[in-house]
């Protein structure tokens, strides 16, 4: 059941946003005149094309919409296309064929949420979808999206999801997979940190004039430590959306593995891009694996010696930059070269604690926003239940409940307490009494080092 078109008559349109109530429906809005030079009508298969592949179905243009050339899509989609709002994007009628089997696979973290029967929930979701290996899917579990990538279609190129499609979700999961962009209203409980570091990072970003004029010199680095999954790298990724900078975000431990024998090049290409797109936030997340105290180097110790003075460097040469801030996070600030933590280095610490119970119900607020509940669950008791639950923990503990509805009954349409009551037998917390001593000593070490003044300048926010 192919769809061959003879020609292959292409436009090229600019990528334009969606409404909301479009995301995640796989469909690409069109101008009748655009649909009629490529030959195609409402409901057939596209071929979009920027910097990667990706299909979708053309769906007409908001009577609203005048302008001819757009091409309306979600976030999703200029994902999987590698385009931004406003960039060029070849548009053609598709040849497509119906698939037989579609492989999509997870990130790590949801991994343990998938169970029996899920595929065909999945599969009654993607009815209809068209898409190419590569791409990222959405599907909206109990008002939850979760992210999957296609890892494998048979036969290969731009296929359709049907009746008698195989879908099969894969036991390898994928790199963490990024849903929408962060914001401040997507973390829960950290009001005070949030305040902090807008003003140590975000305002000298907007108002360096201000800091000139008053004297005050901005931090250049900010290090957030905690325990695990507390919002350390959600923090940093509402920094990045809400500051309007650019922002350069790598995981520590791929200095080594992506640049094997160039993790110093790579540190020094790292900067050199920061320094050509400022203002810009460099993100160093899991800090500890790039510049650990000598001694704890991580693999061959002399490389990961080259690597941190190399970062020092950078640090020390950013004096003379202007709007380029260093943002790192670590779980373990007792593993951490000191040499990182002298001024004019990482000179703003910042404790992100595990969430007590204020913190926990808005986390679970956020996380369960768009889940439809019974009345009887309760959020307050929820949260009351889970001292020690981290914000990953509480997001988890969200995930297992709609995948219990699903159990009970596979058309469920409500999360109810039952759900909740199981899924808090399934996931446990994660932070401990020892851990909490931990960061307890080290927050009187950060204390001594903390040297930066608090510019009080919340006003200007
Ligand atoms: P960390 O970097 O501290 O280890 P993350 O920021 O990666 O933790 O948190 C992992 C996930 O847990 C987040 O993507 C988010 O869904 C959830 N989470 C953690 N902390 C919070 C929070 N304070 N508010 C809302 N969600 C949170």
């Amino acid at each position: 059941m192919s769809d061959e078109t003879g020609e292959k008559r292409e436009i090229s349109l600019r990528v334009a946003e969606t409404k909301q109530k479009d995301y995640g429906r796989g469909k690409v809005r069109l101008s009748v005149s655009a649909m009629e030079a490529i030959g195609v009508e409402v409901g057939d298969v596209v071929e979009l094309f920027a910097k990667r592949r990706s299909a979708s179905i053309a769906w007409p243009a908001y009577i609203e919409d005048q302008e001819d050339d757009l091409v309306r899509m979600d976030p999703l989609t200029r994902q999987n296309i590698g385009a931004s709002i406003g960039d060029k994007v070849l548009v053609r009628k598709a040849t497509y064929k119906r698939a037989e089997v579609v492989k999509l696979a997870v990130s790590a973290s949801m991994q343990g949420s998938i169970q029996e029967g899920f595929q065909a929930y999945v599969k009654k979701k993607l009815f209809d979808f068209v898409v190419v290996q590569g791409d990222k899917v959405a599907v909206t579990l109990l008002g939850q999206p979760m992210m999957f990538v296609v890892v494998y279609v048979r036969p290969s190129g731009i296929v359709k999801i049907d009746d008698d499609t195989q879908v099969l979700i894969s036991d390898k999961p994928v790199e963490e997979l990024e849903q929408r962009p962060i914001t401040y209203d997507d973390i829960g409980g950290l009001d005070d940190v949030i305040l902090r570091v807008r003003e140590m990072i975000e305002l000298p970003m907007k108002h360096p004039e201000l800091f000139r004029r008053l004297g005050i010199e901005p931090p250049k680095g900010v290090l957030l430590y905690g325990p695990p999954g507390v919002g350390k790298t959600l923090l940093a990724k509402a920094v990045a959306t809400e500051s309007e900078a650019n922002f350069i975000s790598i995981k520590g431990p791929e200095i080594y593995s992506k640049w094997v024998g160039e993790s110093e090049r790579a540190i020094r290409s790292i900067f050199r891009k920061a320094r050509q797109s400022a203002p810009c936030v460099v993100f160093l997340d899991e800090v500890e694996s790039i510049a650990p105290i000598r001694g704890l180097a991580y693999g061959d110790s002399r490389v990961s010696e080259n690597v941190i003075s190399q970062l020092l460097t950078e640090l020390d040469g950013m004096e003379e930059l202007e709007n380029i801030v260093v943002l790192a996070a670590t779980n373990r600030p007792d593993m951490l070269d000191p040499a990182l933590l002298r001024p004019g280095r990482l000179d703003m610490l910042v404790y992100i604690p595990p969430p007590d119970l204020q913190a926990r119900k808005e986390i679970l607020r956020i996380h369960t926003s768009r889940m439809p509940l019974t009345e009887d669950v309760s959020l307050d008791d929820l949260a009351s239940k889970t001292e020690g639950y981290s914000g990953a923990d509480l997001e988890e503990l969200v995930r297992e409940a709609g995948m219990e509805a699903l159990k009970r009954d596979r058309n469920a349409s409500k999360v109810t307490l039952q759900d909740f009551e199981r899924a808090l037998g399934a996931v446990k917390p994660s932070i401990t009494d020892d851990m909490v001593r931990f960061y307890a000593e080290w927050n009187e070490k950060a204390k001594k080092l903390r040297r930066v003044e608090k510019p009080e300048l919340l006003g200007w926010i």
